[in-house]
């Protein structure tokens, strides 16, 4: 039987989540005052419920020192304060490379508590390691990753919400490094352009990417979204493309290239043109982090985008900043306008995500409907009903 952890200062508290623990069928485990080693040998606890105001050190220095445990054990944030306030703890989190596992609004019932703890299982990455934000990878260090192909994709699914089907992929970098572990984006994508890697990398990428999912029979009518920095945008990237995606039976109107909003402002007159060129032979260009990068109305009007990717800071803002939720409309209805589709990106809630479906968003990607997957975890995805919202 796995171990729930409770962090909270209040005693009753304390063995009132202990008792709900019990019943629900975990072994628990009460903390009224945070131990940094006691918590850190239980590695393979089922989760944690963390009360965020405690007199000593409060839940925010507690997030902190749990980032430096490498802890995998998703974390339920607890607290009677105001809910945006567990919120901004929320964003903490997951700047501290945690799993979030939930939250609890006190008082609750027992029922919300199964029902936090069901979604926070559901929540659990099998394939999640420590973020590598500390690892500085040198020139060398990339190089002979790319070399060995120690660089890979996990797949993120992006859900159609009108049909409750699986509508594509989008293939996220990581780096399994035998001395460092496994790294993430933030580690070596800004390195990579540094140093004249990335053309190397995004195409090393591409086809094992490419390659991983024919292997799992990734249906034709579903779509592979790239993220492409617009320094590997250049036509060799377009011969080699073409070749590649053919001879493994894919079609180019399945890959689409996601250019962030803040790369694509300062695009060359070169760059322009492939992306046109991509759009002509069939391929998909989105414009990612949409709103987030500035471009202007008039630079939508002549790049040759046909997606937008409504940026996730707006998402987990919509429910309290008025003007997020008024670009997110305005996003939709600009997209729809102009014949683009449209996704929403970070949807971590059942509201967020019916909300945005109520707004006209018919794609969504986010860790409610799933966490980026391995191949192996992808193949599973693909295979079960998709029906967190409800059907129609
Ligand atoms: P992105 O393109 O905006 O990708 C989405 C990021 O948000 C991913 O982080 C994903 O794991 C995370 N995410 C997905 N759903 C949720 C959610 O519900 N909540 C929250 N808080 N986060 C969510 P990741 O994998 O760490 O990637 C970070 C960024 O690195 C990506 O942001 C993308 O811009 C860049 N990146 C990743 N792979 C590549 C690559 O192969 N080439 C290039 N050029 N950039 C890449
Ligand atoms: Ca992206
Ligand atoms: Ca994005």
């Amino acid at each position: 039987m796995s171990h729930i952890l409770i962090v909270e200062d209040v005693e009753e508290v304390g063995q009132v989540l202990c008792e709900f623990a019990q019943n629900a069928g975990y072994q628990s485990k009460f903390y009224p005052q945070f131990s940094h080693s006691e918590i850190s040998q239980y590695q393979d606890a089922a989760l944690i419920i963390l009360d965020l105001n405690m007199p000593i050190n409060d839940g925010l220095d507690v997030l902190e020192e749990l980032s430096h445990t490498g802890l995998r054990v998703p974390i339920i944030l607890c607290s009677g304060v105001s809910e945006d306030i567990i919120d901004s703890a929320i964003d903490v989190l997951h700047d501290s490379g945690l799993v979030f596992g939930g939250k609890l609004l006190k008082p609750f019932t027992y029922e919300q508590f199964v029902a936090a703890i069901s979604q926070a299982k559901h929540q659990t990455p099998t394939t999640m390691k420590t973020k590598t934000k500390a690892v500085e990878l040198t020139r060398g260090d990339l190089s002979i990753a790319i070399k060995n192909g120690w660089f890979y994709s996990v797949f993120q699914p992006q859900i159609d919400v009108k049909t409750n089907m699986l509508f594509g992929v989008e293939c996220l970098s990581r780096l399994n490094h035998p001395l460092f572990g496994e790294c993430y984006p933030d580690a070596f994508i800004k390195k990579l352009v540094e140093e004249n890697l990335m053309d190397e990398f995004s195409q090393e990428l591409l086809l094992s990417s490419l390659n991983a999912l024919a292997s799992i029979g990734f249906p034709k009518e579903k779509r592979i979204s790239f993220n492409i920095d617009p320094c590997s945008l250049h036509k060799d990237l377009l011969a080699n493309l073409e070749t590649n995606v053919s001879a493994l039976g894919f079609l180019p109107q399945q890959i689409c290239f996601e250019v962030t909003e803040l790369s694509a402002v300062t695009l060359s007159k070169e760059v322009k043109s492939l992306l046109a060129k991509l759009r002509l032979r069939g391929f998909d260009i989105s414009l990612d982090d949409f709103g987030t990068g500035f471009s202007t109305i008039h630079e939508l009007d002549i790049l040759p985008f046909n997606e937008l990717k409504i940026d996730r800071s707006f998402v987990a803002n919509m429910s309290k900043r008025k003007g997020s939720m008024a670009i997110i409309k305005h996003t939709i209805a600009l997209a729809q306008d102009m014949n683009m589709l449209v996704i929403g990106e970070g949807v971590e809630t059942k509201e967020q995500a019916r909300q945005l479906k109520e707004m006209g968003c018919q794609y969504l990607q986010g860790y409610y409907f799933s966490r980026p997957l391995d191949l192996i975890s992808l193949q599973a995805f693909m295979n079960q009903p998709i029906n967190r919202l409800g059907a129609g």
